[in-house]
């Protein structure tokens, strides 16, 4: 039987700290989460987060990719 994928952010840090993880595990804190909770929506909610002067809002996981020109 194979393991559940993990999908706290803040697991995975723990799993796998690589810089990238560590920016979606502190915005996953940021909204809420802790390693043993993650709060129901904390994607859309660092998707739509308007802390613009936070350091970290230009990196924020979960934005929505932009459209391709047809
Ligand atoms: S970008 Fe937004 S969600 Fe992420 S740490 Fe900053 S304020 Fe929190």
């Amino acid at each position: 039987m194979s393991a559940l994928p993990i999908t706290n952010p803040l697991q995975k840090f723990i799993q796998k700290p690589t810089r990238g993880q560590a920016i979606k595990a502190k915005c996953a804190e940021c909204m809420g989460c802790t390693a043993e909770n993650a709060e129901p929506g904390f994607r859309s909610l660092i998707r739509d987060c308007t802390s613009r002067s936070c350091p970290l809002w230009t990196f924020r996981p979960y934005q929505a990719k932009p459209e391709s020109p047809a």
